[in-house]
């Protein structure tokens, strides 16, 4: 089973990106046209941003032409991102880098000039324009760390420059990075970032998995310096940006955006760090027993409880899983379901070059898109129910709110994703009574949803923490730190219940996320919600489904702490993490009865 090139790709499993622009030649005209506007509107502009209705008036410009930026940035980023190989691909995505830089150039003083104003003209455009006050509110948070203009407009300019380790860690993981076949007892196997984890990490054969993890690891150890040294220039961007601003720390700088302080952020390592660690060692040896295992190591935690149960499960099965599973959200969801797969929103596709995992991407003003390496477990529903979530919030706050207020903090960001796979699991436990299924299911939920974004993410978000603790001292951090930080953390978390192989300490160099800011906590924080709301659902409250819809619509309209309040979650305490962690302890608890009752019959 060698990767298939994109072009060898059967149409039916991509995604139609002619919703974006029907032609290649649509798009450069659409990039010329957006140039011409840009240089329109700062000549029109420039000089008109004194008072309430020069400011409404460069708000109203900005927007027009951020819808039309993202459906072009859009297009350039899915594309490159089913086929990182392709030479046109990557032209495109790095030519729409440098023009995004410089109409951002061209634009920066409409930011700078709207920040000049005093804070009461601006208060009186949000009175005179509701629909912007959440866009003025986000500038004035900036307005004590906002720059000279010129010194704006200069950094404006280096945009795409800013945004090289992102590019270069891509590069080198997806272009550069060839796996050599491995061998278990004379026999060879083909070895690639998406095989490796889509399927052998989680390959029932001990002697297969840890060889493909040694494999893995070892062409990883090439490229750890490289790789470092990129993370490393990306921290000193961050950390030069915060300082220039003039914010206390880089902490701050970074939980701006997301209207998040920082007891938030703590509260969610600290807690799980110390908390869940019990509850997923007795997993983990839980894992070990059933699959006599001679010892847990990190090699072997992706494993399932039961893989000779792992249904099998095509892309058509898939759909009919995803609307009964969802549709208590609504008809107008379940709606959103069959769209997405009558028109092709959806990249099923395994072929080599292709971004590993799975994401959705949301333009304003065209439809959600989704991409996916299907390899036909049924955990796959799972995946696909989570990338259906992040579709069905922005389908519904990209219908009711403007540009400006569609998206919320990226606290919340995975918590209508994760919220759906509760709402799956719950559905598949609903409708049946065998112990082996059900047992299937809960090891599902908890090695695929709860292990993924209150396991590895936070373990993530640990090791994060301490990378920024050290750069923001002034220091900085190589592959041997990395790998120091790294492993500590995981032996933290593990204790001696897992071996923390050779080869375990290389796993920051697999998470494209920590280009993203502080965003590997938010994955427990949106399922710490999402698993409060969705056991609300569960026990019947029929107010519920109704609410939570009603906080999809409200897109980023509110801060996370109110968003969580519409759904009658109050995240300013402990207690909601608190009752999530015993939750997992539970199903785990649950998990551990189902095993002896199997056994005994
Ligand atoms: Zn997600």
């Amino acid at each position: 089973m060698s990767m298939l090139k994109r072009s060898d790709v059967p149409v039916e499993e991509t995604w139609n990106l002619e919703d974006l622009f029907a032609t290649e030649q649509a798009y450069t005209a659409a990039i010329e046209e957006l140039g011409q506007l840009v240089e329109e509107t700062a000549a029109e502009l420039a000089g008109t941003i004194t008072d309430v209705q020069g400011a409404i008036k460069a708000i109203k410009a900005t927007e027009k032409i951020q819808e039309k930026m993202v459906v072009i940035g859009t297009y350039a980023s899915l594309s490159h991102s089913v086929d990182q190989t392709s030479t046109e691909n990557q032209m495109r995505a790095a030519s729409f880098g440098s023009f995004a830089a410089k109409l951002a150039t061209k634009l920066s003083f409409v930011k700078s000039d709207l920040l000049a104003l005093d804070e009461a003209v601006l208060k009186e455009a949000q009175n005179t324009k509701p629909k912007y006050a959440n866009f003025i509110n986000k500038l004035l948070v900036q307005k004590p760390h906002q720059l000279h203009p010129e010194a704006e407009k200069a950094l404006a300019a280096f945009g795409a420059t800013f945004d090289a380790p992102y590019e270069l860690y891509n590069t080198t993981k997806l272009v550069d990075m060839q796996f050599p076949n491995f061998e278990v007892d004379g026999e060879s196997f083909p070895l690639s970032y998406n095989l490796f984890e889509g399927d052998w990490e989680l390959e029932t054969d001990t002697d297969k998995r840890r060889a493909a993890f040694e494999a893995f690891s070892k062409k990883l150890r090439d490229y750890q310096h490289t790789t470092a040294k990129t993370y490393n220039s990306h921290l000193t961007i961050e950390k030069t940006d915060a300082d220039l601003r003039g914010y206390d720390n880089i902490f701050d700088s970074l939980l701006q955006s997301q209207q998040v302080d920082r007891s938030m952020y703590n509260r969610q390592i600290d807690l799980i760090m110390n908390e869940l660690a019990p509850h997923m060692r007795r997993y983990a040896k839980l894992l070990q027993k059933t699959h006599q295992l001679d010892k847990m190591t990190f090699a072997d935690l992706k494993i399932s409880l039961d893989p000779s149960y792992e249904p099998k499960i095509t892309v058509e099965e898939s759909r009919q899983y995803m609307k009964d599973g969802l549709s208590i959200m609504g008809e107008h969801y379940t709606n959103m379901i069959d769209r997405s797969f009558d028109e092709r929103w959806i990249d099923f596709a395994q072929n080599a070059g292709k971004s590993t995992g799975a994401f959705c991407s949301s333009p304003y003003g065209v439809h959600p898109y989704v991409l996916i390496s299907w390899t036909s477990r049924m955990n796959e529903v799972f995946v696909l129910a989570h990338e259906l979530g992040h579709a069905g919030h922005f389908y519904l706050a990209n219908e009711e709110q403007n540009i400006f207020n569609a998206r919320p903090s990226l606290y919340f960001i995975e918590a209508p994703s994760t919220m759906n796979e509760m709402l799956m699991a719950n559905h598949l436990l609903k409708n049946s009574t065998d112990a082996r299924f059900k047992r299937w299911v809960i090891s599902t939920i908890i090695s695929r949803t709860y292990y993924h974004n209150f396991v590895t993410h936070l373990l993530e978000a640990a090791y994060q923490r301490k990378v920024y603790e050290i750069i923001d001292a002034g220091g900085s951090v190589n592959a041997p730190k990395l790998n120091e930080l790294k492993r500590e953390v995981l032996e933290q978390f593990w204790g001696d219940t897992v071996e923390v192989s050779e080869g375990a300490e290389l796993t920051w160099m697999r998470q494209p996320h920590y280009y993203m800011g502080l965003y590997p906590y938010t994955y427990s924080a949106g399922l710490t919600i999402s698993t409060q709301v969705s056991q609300r659902i569960l026990n019947g409250d029929e107010a519920a489904v109704e609410q939570w819809i009603d906080v999809l619509k409200a897109g980023g309209t509110k801060t996370p702490v109110e968003l969580a309040q519409m759904a009658g979650v109050d995240i300013t305490t402990e207690q909601p993490l608190r009752d999530t962690i015993a939750f997992i302890g539970d199903l785990i608890t649950q998990l551990e009865q189902l095993t002896s009752e199997l056994l005994t019959v």
